[in-house]
């Protein structure tokens, strides 16, 4: 299925895995059996992935192919501290 940018902001999923092919980049999300092509607002699914660990755990990083937009998902294995 085809997911907008703004409406995964809207659900705040989690990514546990994602692999890219012909058509675009394809998402494995928490709570979903099926795989998410992630639609940029320019309409295209082209995305450049970066992967950061930081102290508070783990992102991704998408950047259009098309327009530059960005995103931060979660992923999975994200270590939140309590306070
Ligand atoms: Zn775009």
């Amino acid at each position: 299925m085809v997911v907008d940018l703004s409406a995964l902001d809207a659900t705040g999923l989690v990514v546990v895995g994602w692999r890219s092919g012909e058509e675009g980049l394809r998402l494995h999300l928490r709570g979903r059996s099926d795989e998410v092509r992630l639609r940029c607002r320019c309409g295209r699914s082209h995305w450049i992935v970066r992967e950061h660990v930081t102290p508070d755990g783990r992102t991704m990083r998408l950047t259009c192919h098309a327009c530059g937009a960005h995103v931060s998902l979660p992923r999975e294995g994200n270590q939140v501290l309590a306070r």
